[in-house]
């Protein structure tokens, strides 16, 4: 049942740009239905040069909380009054909650794909995780593995090489472990998926209108691996649909994306998320059947 806005309704959003296909306002509006909380969830067109105006806004106004994303996740930091020490780590924020004026800034993308990982029973402590991509979501995903105590190795294709070993290098320097990054050739690629525990897919290979494509040659799959394809447009790419093939487990990259909005509703609101509902309302718009 749809509660009325009231003088007292509550307000969150999401800010980025563009904003149109976020899948953020359908999951929380029903969140907050569900549990008959007396919020909003919108989400706000906001452009780089207005980024210091849509942060005072938020103080002003007196939002509760926002989602950030693309292109604000690591320009919106200074306008913080604090980081979660795990987003200052990463460097980049997903999420702001606002207490009574003070904004603490904190990455759900990061504890959402722990989450995920941990809710299907693959503790990450110990495993050998093949990283595939060196972007901002690759970036938030091997420091919270890091922390949680696994051996990581960075693939990335040529052309960008260079960002994968920074990456590595800053990871080797914030935990002390020892990362490699690597050309994602054909080669490399056979020798880190033949020694992993678990294989991230986090590039965009594969997402739609390109789902045809897959990141990992069919044959490197097999029985005993965990695949956790962070694309969650198709719901099941072609990787996810070939690694069931060889036998392997998947983890959905919905479940990431499910993770981070439970995350920041429970912050926002102080109440459990109905992660079931939020993940069916996800669904319903990827047009897949909940
Ligand atoms: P990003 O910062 O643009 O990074 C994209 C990464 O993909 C880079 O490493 C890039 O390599 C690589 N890449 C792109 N096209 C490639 C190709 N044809 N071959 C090989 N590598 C390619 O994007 P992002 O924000 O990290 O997002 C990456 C994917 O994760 C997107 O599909 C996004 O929708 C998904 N995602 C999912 C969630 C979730 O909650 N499930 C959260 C965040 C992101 P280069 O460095 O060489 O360009």
């Amino acid at each position: 049942m749809k509660h009325d806005i009231s003088g007292k309704t509550k307000v969150c959003g999401l800010i980025g740009d563009p904003v149109e296909h976020t899948m953020s306002p359908v999951m929380h509006n029903a969140a907050f239905n569900e549990l008959g909380l007396d919020y909003v969830y919108l989400a706000f067109r906001v452009r780089a040069e207005e980024l210091a105006q849509a942060i005072a806004g938020m103080r002003a106004l007196n939002i509760r909380g926002l989602n950030v994303t693309i292109p604000h996740k690591v320009a919106v930091i200074p306008f913080l009054d604090e980081l979660d020490p795990l987003a200052e780590k990463i460097g980049a924020v997903n999420t702001i909650l606002n207490d009574g004026g003070f904004l603490k800034g904190y990455n759900t993308d990061a504890t959402g794909f722990l989450k995920a990982l941990r809710d299907r029973g693959f503790g990450p402590a110990g495993k050998r995780v093949a990283i595939l991509g060196a972007g901002g979501a690759a970036r938030a995903i091997s420091f919270i593995l890091a922390d949680s105590g696994a051996e990581l190795v960075i693939l990335n294709r040529r052309e960008e090489l260079d960002w994968a070993e920074a990456l590595a290098r800053q990871i080797s320097d914030a935990f002390g472990k020892e990362v490699n990054a690597f050309e994602s050739d054909a080669a490399n690629l056979k020798a880190a998926l033949d020694s992993a525990d678990i294989v991230v897919n986090a590039t965009s290979v594969g997402m739609s209108p390109h789902s045809g494509e897959s990141p990992v040659p069919a044959g490197l799959l097999r029985a005993g691996m965990v695949i956790f394809d962070i694309v969650y447009n198709p719901l099941k790419t072609r990787l996810a649909t070939e690694a069931a093939q060889a036998g392997a487990e998947t983890v959905m990259g919905l479940d990431m994306l499910v993770g981070q909005g439970a995350l920041a509703f429970e912050m926002w609101t102080g109440k459990q998320a109905p992660v079931g509902l939020m993940k069916r309302e996800a669904i319903k718009m990827l047009g897949g059947r909940p």
